[in-house]
């Protein structure tokens, strides 16, 4: 598996410079809308994946005249399970800015918030308030509580001087009744810099899973905008994905994370000056799948996560 991939477009990170640094997929949760498949490992005991010299090494060679704005721990599953999170951190802080993307489940342990530390942007998921919702949308490892992964969040904030944002995934299977105000309450308390709305724009694990409509998102973004700069996660991030100059060894990394919507994938076969027989190729071969939401195809690298992921 390569431990970097990109750098890669993102809606808030700029040209971000991928860090893989979890194996597919491992994580604390199951979300409904995850985009990389089913969780084929739930465990909450972080442990060691990668050597931090290893994923330095990676990173250190594909930055040398890229245009990077972020180095992103965005994995095959949960960044914080790594028991060398932040070792590998205070490294590659010598390359560029450090982020990372992370389901806040396991905030509530103090090893964890001290490599978070290490950071210089920091996502946290808030999915949820009431359990209820929470184990619906991101079916936790039955150990996990969400009161002290709450506490967890408002813990960092004290102590984190970095750009703190949380990021809200809103689904249309879920009634929200009053779930949006709590979550806003929430958001007054954290003071994160910015409070994103998301909806699921990629297959996501369980194929029910759907946008919700546009007024829980208008009524989500007007009450998280009361008490922080709320933005919504809904467009489109292009396709200016960089090359290595490699179409095969491109696409399978960037692919293993992050779903690319099939202009992309186009615009990619050009730079590389492929033709789409690659592609075609890559599929019958089994190391690409291709899948459709809404209207749009999709191409991912063919994990065993996301061996349910092909409905056709
Ligand atoms: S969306 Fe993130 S937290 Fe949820 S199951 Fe997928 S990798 Fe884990």
């Amino acid at each position: 598996m390569n431990l970097v991939f990109g750098p890669v477009p993102s809606r808030r990170l700029g040209r971000s410079l991928g860090v893989n640094n979890i194996p597919d997929k491992t994580c604390t949760y199951a979300c409904v809308y995850c985009q990389i498949g089913s969780t084929l490992k739930m465990y909450a005991q972080r442990r060691e994946f990668y050597a931090p010299e290893e994923i330095y090494q990676s990173v250190k060679s594909r930055v040398k005249g890229a245009n990077i704005d972020y180095i992103t721990f965005v994995p095959d599953g949960e960044s914080t399970l790594d028991i060398n999170l932040g070792k590998a951190a205070k490294m590659l802080k010598y390359l560029g800015k450090v982020a990372i993307i992370t389901n806040s489940s396991l905030i509530y342990r103090e090893d964890v918030r001290a490599d978070l530390l290490n950071f210089d942007y920091v996502s946290l998921k808030l999915d949820a308030i009431t359990p209820t919702i929470w184990k619906k949308v991101n079916r936790p490892y039955k150990e996990l509580d969400l009161d002290k992964i709450r506490e967890g969040m408002l813990e960092f904030r004290r102590e984190f001087k970095g750009t703190l944002v949380t990021e809200t995934m809103l689904i249309g299977e879920i009634d929200y009744g009053d779930e949006l105000e709590k979550l806003a309450e929430f958001i007054a308390e954290l003071k994160p810099d910015a409070s994103y709305i998301a909806v699921p724009t990629r297959p996501p694990a369980e194929p029910w899973v759907h946008a919700p409509d546009e007024s829980t998102i208008a009524r989500a973004h007007a009450l998280f905008s009361k008490y922080a700069r709320a933005e919504l996660l809904i467009g489109y991030e292009g396709t200016e994905f960089s090359t290595t100059g490699n179409f095969e060894q491109d696409i399978m990394s960037i692919t293993a994370v992050h779903p690319m919507r099939e202009d992309a994938v186009l615009a990619l076969l050009y730079k590389c000056d492929e033709k789409r027989e690659k592609l075609e190729k890559m599929i019958k071969e089994g190391k690409i799948i291709k899948v459709e939401y809404n209207g749009e195809w999709y191409y991912m690298r063919a994990l065993p996560s996301r061996k349910n992921m092909v409905r056709e």
